[in-house]
């Protein structure tokens, strides 16, 4: 019983009278407005939008794994404890790199930590540094990460090739630059090939190289970003790891870091001893706790269950997939829409729509167009650098049949353009809402139920 203080006096009135089968059958029609990976080929570039297996959703919700309260004395948690162990070699050896830790709760979250960790790691040696250096071509979050940790950034351009040049970083290095951010491969999809020059440089200006693993998916299972001489890394497990991710869902984000930044990670650490896994907070040096309890562990699990079933071999696979689903894309889109760099892409490729000039139709056109093919739309806009830009990552898990049609719809598109504009520039027909305003469908969502006021 509600104490009476708590109970609303004033009626319910207004609210809509609606049966069971109402609303299930409401909400079922709603959902299938949405356009999903479980519906469609969702090519949004450096988003990872794979297939989540269905097995991941069975072992998290597992009453041990979903039903255990973060607070429980160690000793009661240690199949979830192991889990998270387990979890953390499995990341070591992907990442070849020698301490990880599992608390960011995702992509942005992770590149904060591990900067605040290049912070420490400087303060220590009596000189903060207050620049990081990032490529243009970066993802938004690395300069917006980078500031938040209170640094300035500098952009470095990237040569004709679409990638970054060691002789470029080196005059910009000084004993004011703290690290540099670079994905790799980076967000046009290319493999930055001097990335062991520009560590080396790094080094030895005392700068540390921080790796945003965001994309692994080109990299898990064939190269290690610690071969490469990063210091610092975040995976993306609602990415590269198959956990769920889009809807603003929990995410994870785990970083892992060389020997120069171990001292500094995230505490509570989990530490084995006398056989039983438990918390110690016992790291003077470390940042402190940058996430309550220990992480998004229904994500954790889910990581740990993919990578059990894929295995080592398995992972290699899916980059090989990946990659290839990639280079087929570029090699067959490329005949209808004009390639960004030439350079051979790694897990993703980006077009531009330069060469729809006098038709009127842009890349947003096309994107919207594709809805009404049945597929959702690539990235577009983005990487900066390439005016006009459709980012289009397949991802492993598609079937060449897909990508063929796929490829259908987008020559279908083109011709389009030039034979008819109104029919892309007006696009989408065929979906519930049709083009929406852009800026307000951001800036004002309407995303509550209001009672009717009356006229
Ligand atoms: C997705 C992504 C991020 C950010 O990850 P979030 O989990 O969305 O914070 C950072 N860098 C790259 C390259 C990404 O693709």
């Amino acid at each position: 019983m509600l104490p009476p203080e708590l109970r609303r006096e004033d009626g319910l009135d207004g609210l809509p009278e609606v049966s069971e089968l109402d609303v299930v059958r409401h909400f079922t029609r709603l959902s299938q407005w949405n356009l999903s990976a479980a519906t469609t080929l969702y090519p949004l570039g450096s988003c990872t939008m794979k297939y989540n297996p269905l097995a991941n959703e069975v072992v998290a919700r597992l009453s041990g794994f979903a039903g255990l309260h973060p607070l429980v004395p160690d000793q009661w948690a240690q199949g979830t404890l192991e889990l998270m162990a387990r979890l953390t070699q499995f990341l070591r050896d992907v990442s070849g790199m020698p301490e990880v830790t599992l608390q960011p709760a995702a992509g942005a979250h992770g590149e904060l930590t591990g900067l605040k960790m290049v912070r420490a790691y400087h303060v220590d040696r009596g000189n903060p540094r207050r620049r990081v250096l990032i490529p243009e071509s970066a993802h938004g979050t690395n300069p917006a990460s980078a500031a938040l940790c209170g640094y300035g950034v500098t952009e470095v351009p990237a040569g004709p090739a679409g990638m970054l040049e060691v002789e470029t970083v080196k005059r910009m290095l000084d004993d004011d630059v703290a690290a540099m951010m670079i994905t790799n491969p980076n967000t046009l999809g290319v493999f930055e090939q001097e990335i062991r020059g520009i560590a080396h440089a790094l080094h030895a200006a005392g700068a540390l190289l921080y790796c945003d693993g965001a994309n692994m998916n080109a990299l898990m299972g064939v190269a290690k970003p610690g071969d490469m001489g990063a210091d610092v890394l975040q995976f993306n497990l609602h990415k590269t790891f198959s956990t769920p991710h889009g809807g603003g869902g929990p995410g994870s984000g785990p970083v892992a870091v060389s020997a120069l930044l171990e001292p500094y990670l995230p505490a509570p650490r989990l530490v084995e001893s006398d056989g039983a896994w438990r918390w110690s907070s016992d790291f003077p040096k470390a940042i402190g706790r940058v996430r309550s309890f220990h992480g998004n562990v229904g994500m954790l699990v889910r990581a740990y269950c993919y990578m059990r079933m894929l295995g080592g071999d398995g992972l290699t696979d899916a980059t090989e997939k990946a990659v290839l689903n990639a280079n087929y894309l570029r090699a067959h889109l490329s005949r209808s829409l004009p390639l960004a760099v030439a350079t051979p892409s790694m897990h993703e490729c980006v077009f531009s729509d330069k060469d729809l000039g006098e038709t009127g139709v842009h890349t947003l056109d096309i994107a919207k167009r594709l809805l009404d093919y049945g597929f959702f739309a690539p990235t577009i806009y983005f990487p900066l650098v390439v005016p006009g830009a459709i980012m289009v990552e397949p991802t492993e898990t598609e079937s060449k049949q897909t990508l063929d049609e796929f490829v259908a719809a987008v020559e279908a598109i083109v011709a389009e353009a030039h034979a008819d504009p109104a029919q892309v520039t007006q696009a989408p027909h065929g979906t519930f809402i049709g083009r929406l305003d852009e800026t307000r469908a951001a800036r004002r969502p309407v995303l509550r139920y209001r009672k009717p006021t009356a006229p």
